[in-house]
C-alpha cells in the first residue's frame, strides 16, 4: 500500500505522562503505517519545557500561526507537588493558558457519541459543543471582603485621570463582599467571529445565551456585539450553509438545551462555560470521550482532548502494570487535525483518512471492546481491555475500512 502524502507539515506538540506514551503508540499502529506523516515536533513534555525557560512553548503557538494546524498532547501545569517532582527552575504557567493567549482562540469542547454508552439525558442523539469565552469575567476579577458601614463605589476614570462615572455599589450595613469584573470589547468580538466561524465549519447551529435582561450593560453588550456581527458578517454565509443563529438568556437556554436533541454548538461566557462544560461532558458520559480545538479569530486551530494527563496510571505504568487508560479523544485530536489539514490542503485522501480512524474507533467500542472507564458506563456486552489492546484492536477495523 502506498501511504497518504502530506504537503503542509502538522504542528506535532507532545505532553506528558500516560498521554504521552498514548500519543506515541496512536502514531506507531494507526498513522505511520499509512500516512506519510509531515509533522514540525514541539516537545512539551515538563522536561523539556523546564530545560528551554518554557520558550518551547511560545515556539509551539508560533508554529500553528505559521501552519494553521496543530495537534497538542495533554500537558502537566505545574504546581508545587510537580516542582519537587521535576525539580522545576520555576513554576511554568499552563501551556494551554500561554497558546491560548497567543492564538487569541475560543475553545471549543465536543464530545463523542456511540450508541452503547448512553447520555444521562435521554432525548440527546447528537453532539452538543460548548463554546467558552475564555477571558475576563470574573476569572479576571479584583474582590474585598468588607466590614459594616463600609461604602464600595465602582468610579471609572479616563486617561487624563478625568471621573468618568462613579456609581454606588452598595453601602454595607453589617460585613460583606464585593467584586469588581471587566471585559473588552475586543475579546469579545473574537469570541464571536471563532464561534461563527466554527459553526460554519461544523455546519451546525450557533446558540448563545447570557443574562441580558439583569445586566442590562454587560451582558447586553455581548449580545449586541454578537448580533451586530452576525448581521454584518455572517448572516448570508448561514442561511447559504442553511443553518441559524439564535440568541436566547441562559436560563431559558438550559432548560431548552436539555430538552433537544442536540447537534448543535452553544456558546458560553467564561463562568458558564465553564460549569456548563463539565455538565455536558458529564451527562454525555465521560470526559475521556471529549475533545476539545482551540479556534483563533484568524483561522488557526489546535485540536486536543479535553482530559489532563490521566497520572494515576501513568505510576501503575511505570511500575510495570497493565493500563486501561481510554485512548479515543486523543485519537480524535489526530483525525481532527488530519482532516482540517487535509481541508485547507485539498488532500481528500488525509480527509478520508481522519474519518476512517474515528469510524474504526467508535466500531471498536460498539462491537463491545473498549477501555475500562466505559465498560464500566457501557450497555450490553463490554469487553475492558488494555490501553495497547484497544489501540490494536482499533487498528484491525482501521485496516479493514481502508481494503
Ligand atoms: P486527568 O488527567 O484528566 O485525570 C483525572 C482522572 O479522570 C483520572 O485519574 C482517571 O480516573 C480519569 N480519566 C481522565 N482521563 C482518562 C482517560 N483518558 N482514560 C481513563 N480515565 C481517565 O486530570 P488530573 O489527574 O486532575 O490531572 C493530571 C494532570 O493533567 C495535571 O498535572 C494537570 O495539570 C494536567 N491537565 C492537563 C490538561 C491539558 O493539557 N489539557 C487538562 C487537564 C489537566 P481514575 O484514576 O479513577 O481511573
Ligand atoms: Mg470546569
Amino acid at each position: 500500500m502506498t501511504k497518504i502524502q502530506m504537503t503542509t507539515p502538522l504542528v506535532e506538540i507532545d505532553g506528558d505522562e500516560m498521554t504521552r506514551i498514548i500519543w506515541s503508540k496512536i502514531k506507531e499502529h494507526l498513522i505511520s503505517p499509512y500516512v506519510d506523516l509531515k509533522t514540525e515536533y514541539y516537545d512539551l513534555g515538563l522536561e523539556h519545557r523546564d530545560q528551554t525557560d518554557d520558550k518551547v512553548t511560545f515556539d509551539a503557538a508560533e508554529a500553528i500561526k505559521k501552519y494553521g494546524v496543530g495537534v497538542k498532547c495533554a500537558t502537566i501545569t505545574p504546581n508545587a507537588a510537580r516542582i519537587k517532582e521535576y525539580n522545576l527552575k520555576e513554576m511554568w504557567k499552563s501551556p494551554n493558558g500561554t497558546i491560548r493567549a497567543i492564538l487569541d482562540g475560543t475553545v471549543f469542547r465536543k464530545p463523542i457519541i456511540v450508541e452503547n454508552i448512553k447520555p444521562y439525558v435521554r432525548s440527546w442523539e447528537k453532539p452538543i459543543t460548548i463554546a467558552r469565552h475564555a477571558y475576563g469575567d470574573i476569572y479576571k476579577a479584583v474582590e474585598a471582603k468588607v466590614t459594616d458601614g463600609d461604602v464600595a463605589e465602582l468610579v471609572v476614570t479616563s486617561k487624563d485621570g478625568e471621573v468618568i462615572s462613579k456609581e454606588t455599589i452598595h453601602n454595607f450595613k453589617g460585613d460583606g463582599i464585593v467584586m469588581g469584573m471587566h471585559n473588552t470589547k475586543k475579546s469579545i468580538e473574537s469570541f464571536a467571529r471563532a464561534c461563527f466561524n466554527y459553526a460554519l465549519g461544523e455546519k451546525e447551529d450557533l446558540w448563545f445565551s447570557s443574562k441580558d435582561t439583569i445586566s442590562k450593560k454587560y451582558d447586553h453588550t455581548f449580545k449586541d456585539i454578537f448580533e451586530e456581527i452576525y448581521e454584518n458578517e455572517y448572516k448570508s454565509k448561514f442561511k447559504e450553509t442553511g443553518i441559524e443563529y439564535f440568541y436566547t438568556l441562559i436560563d431559558d437556554a438550559v432548560a431548552r438545551v436539555v430538552k433537544s436533541n442536540g447537534g448543535f454548538i452553544w456558546a458560553c461566557k467564561n463562568y458558564d462555560g465553564d460549569v456548563m462544560s463539565d455538565l455536558v461532558a458529564t451527562a454525555f458520559g465521560s470526559l475521556a470521550m471529549m475533545t476539545s480545538v482551540l479556534v483563533s479569530p484568524d483561522g488557526y486551530y489546535e485540536y486536543e482532548a479535553a482530559h489532563g494527563t490521566v497520572q494515576r496510571h501513568y505510576y501503575k505504568h511505570l511500575k510495570g502494570e497493565e493500563t486501561s487508560t481510554n485512548s479515543v479523544a486523543t485519537i480524535f485530536a489526530w483525525s481532527g487535525a488530519l482532516k482540517k489539514r487535509g481541508e485547507l490542503d485539498s488532500n481528500s485522501d488525509l480527509v478520508k483518512f481522519g474519518e476512517v480512524m474515528e469510524k474504526a474507533t467508535i466500531a471498536t467500542i460498539e462491537e463491545g471492546i473498549m477501555t475500562k472507564d466505559l465498560a464500566m458506563i457501557a450497555q450490553g456486552d463490554a469487553k475492558s481491555v488494555s490501553t495497547e489492546e484497544f489501540l490494536l484492536e482499533v487498528k484491525t477495523r482501521l485496516e479493514k475500512l481502508i481494503a
